[in-house]
């Protein structure tokens, strides 16, 4: 045994079994620099960098615009999922690239025609606030007025037109205005709405005052240079999805995702193949993989970025089912390596991020990044309604090709054939409700810096040299070892505040 355990290549490089995250320990390094000196940059694909490595799945119970916004806002990125029609995906991102934060960039418009009945319908399904009424009742449109509670409290005929109840004493701002100063006038005005307009009147989009302490801002995020969040979107290597690539591409998508279980297809090699000739400018993600063979078919191809793991995710049966797979340490470790020295191409682990400490494991095994399905979902932001079981608050996560799943989107998805019996490769089940995936994203990220600080490495870039130097270092953990290491012997405790992050369920 070494007394400070063993460099990767000799961890990693024998016959041996698989190894994965819960299998091994990072021993500590020294520490010479603070927390605010660690630098988490990361590469997600050969063109594009993100501050924070973390990427949300694919998935129909994780990814839609809300989780991407929050993903991108925290420095990450998310992948709006493609279960849906080609119309539903695009709209998604849309959402993603229009969004701006502190403003209402899609509001409810009415128009002066329009009566206090409309205003009671949406008071019922939005609540209700403050209306802007444009010319023709559209955004960008002329401004003319806003409906506020006040002028429609006390009035008993419901049937009056806006235009004779509307404030027309407007306080309005010039769009492209910072966050700072939107919220500065909304303070001062004391307004609920602050409605912002172009240099010729029409509205652009709206600041409201009960949003001013959610207003916050994000140091860290994933923008392009026109200041757009950063959005990527999935899609299949089916022939007929060359069409949905056409439309992600005219909405601006940054990064596609080609996924497959298998990525080493033919069918994905024509996919990557088209899109790299068609879309030059937009970078694409192949996998997924878990072997260096597969690796160099997907690099020769073209691909910016690999997506690594089969098998790994909490939802998947694929190993029980297909016996086919590869334990995520082990495949982390060789792929990244594979693709790192043959042509400086980033990987992103995707599945079995368990639990907190599976991130700097991932990222310890040279992975860029990690894409993470269970541990997001159940949040806020997760697509999907709370519900209750045993009495705890959950929310639905499945298997992209769980049963339910596929007759979500599998009709599409999967071969035409009717007859054909589809063998499923994931589960269908709920998780705990997290509460927002912003503080969830932020206690994660927070905790990372730690571990990077225990390691002895001021960023990713120091982590990975010495991975490939062999100056980080690994040892094997016994069952015993892992017992030994959460928490044992307690007849009862208190759990830290988002205490499930360290718990595998
Ligand atoms: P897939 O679309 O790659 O494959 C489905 C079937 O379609 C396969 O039989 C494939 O050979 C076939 N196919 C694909 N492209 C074709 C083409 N152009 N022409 C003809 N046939 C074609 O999807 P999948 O691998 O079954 O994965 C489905 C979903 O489940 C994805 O979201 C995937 O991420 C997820 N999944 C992931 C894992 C994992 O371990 N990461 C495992 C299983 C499933
Ligand atoms: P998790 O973060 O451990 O929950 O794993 C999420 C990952 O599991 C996804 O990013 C996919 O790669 C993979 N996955 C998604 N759906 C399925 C499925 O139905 N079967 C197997 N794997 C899946």
């Amino acid at each position: 045994m070494s007394p400070n355990g063993l460099d990767a290549k000799t961890f990693f490089e024998h016959e041996g079994g698989g190894i994965t995250y819960n299998d091994f320990i990072l021993l500590p390094g020294h520490i010479n620099f603070s927390l605010d000196e660690i630098n988490l940059e990361t590469s997600l694909t050969r063109n594009i960098k993100i501050k924070r490595p973390v990427v949300s799945s694919p998935m129909d119970t994780v990814t839609e615009s809300g989780m991407a916004i929050s993903m991108a806002l925290l420095g990450g990125i998310g992948i709006i999922h493609y279960n849906n029609t080609i119309e539903e995906q695009v709209k998604e991102v849309r959402l993603v690239k229009r969004f701006e934060n502190g403003f209402i960039t899609e509001p409810v418009v009415l128009s002066p025609d329009h009566t206090i009945k409309d205003i009671d319908v949406i008071k019922k399904s939005y609540g209700f606030s403050g209306i802007p009424v444009t010319e023709d009742g559209t955004l960008h449109s002329k401004l003319i007025g806003i409906v506020t509670k006040r002028d429609i409290d006390f009035e008993e005929d419901r049937t009056k037109k806006l235009r004779d109840v509307m404030t027309t004493q407007l306080v309005t701002a010039p769009a492209g205005i910072s966050l700072a100063e939107g919220n500065k006038i909304l303070k001062e005005s004391k307004k609920g709405k602050l409605p912002l307009v172009d240099k010729q009147g029409r509205l652009v989009s709206l600041m409201s005052r009960t949003d001013l302490l959610k207003n916050e801002d994000f140091p860290f995020a994933s923008k392009n240079k026109d200041k757009q969040l950063l959005v990527g979107a999935a899609l299949s290597t089916h022939e007929k999805d060359r069409e949905r690539l056409d439309e992600l591409a005219r909405a601006g998508v940054d990064v596609v995702v080609i996924d497959s279980s298998q990525g080493d297809s033919t069918f994905q090699i024509d996919m990557i193949r088209h899109i790299k000739k068609k879309f030059p400018h937009i970078d694409v993600i192949g996998g997924n993989v878990v072997t260096a063979k597969q690796c160099k078919s997907l690099i020769d191809t073209g691909v910016d970025g690999l997506r690594i793991g089969m098998g790994s995710g909490s939802i998947c049966i694929t190993q029980d089912t297909l016996a086919v797979g590869r334990a995520q340490g082990s495949a982390v470790y060789h792929t990244a390596k594979f693709s790192r020295e043959y042509a400086n191409i980033p990987v992103t682990a995707d599945g079995g991020i368990a639990h907190i400490g599976h991130v700097v494991k991932a990222l310890s095994l040279g992975a860029s990044a990690v894409m993470m399905g269970g541990l997001l979902a159940g949040t806020t932001e997760a697509p999907g309604e709370y519900f209750y079981e045993g009495g705890m608050r959950v929310k639905k996560y499945r298997g992209m090709a769980s049963q339910e799943a596929m007759e979500r989107g599998g009709g599409k998805r999967y071969l035409s054939s009717e007859d054909r019996i589809k063998v499923a490769q994931g589960v269908s089940g709920t998780v705990v409700d997290k509460g927002s995936v912003i503080h969830l994203v932020q206690y994660l990220m927070q905790s990372l810096l730690h571990s990077f600080q225990e390691l002895g490495y001021k960023s990713l870039q120091e982590l990975h040299k010495g991975l490939s130097e062999g100056t980080l270092r690994f040892e094997m953990r016994s069952q015993s070892a892992q017992t030994e290491g959460s928490v044992h012997n307690l007849y009862s405790f208190k759990e830290p505040h988002l205490g499930f992050l360290r718990m595998s369920h």
